[in-house]
């Protein structure tokens, strides 16, 4: 199911049961993904740098991003105490 799709099945869900559970299965799945989610930082052998990645899938997030390009994630840029 395309997130049109989805869309329009939330939209106007009437006479369409047939779709609800992937309707809903991917509307839940997006909004997950704007919890954000704490980069983590891994050693990158090559540039001799700690590197921020996705929390979620890893790929590497440059400091001005908001979401990960790679999987969607919303980003938390927040420091621990
Ligand atoms: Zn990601």
């Amino acid at each position: 199911m395309s997130p049109n799709e989805a869309i329009d099945y939330l939209l106007d869900p009437i006479g369409k049961r047939d779709i609800h559970d992937d309707a809903i299965e991917l509307a839940v799945a997006s909004l997950k993904k704007q919890n954000p989610v704490k980069i983590i930082i891994k050693w990158d052998k090559h540039y001799c740098k700690n590197e921020s990645c996705c929390g979620v899938c890893g790929w590497y997030v440059l400091n001005y991003e908001r979401y990960c390009p790679s999987c969607g994630q919303k980003i938390d840029w927040s420091k621990d105490e």
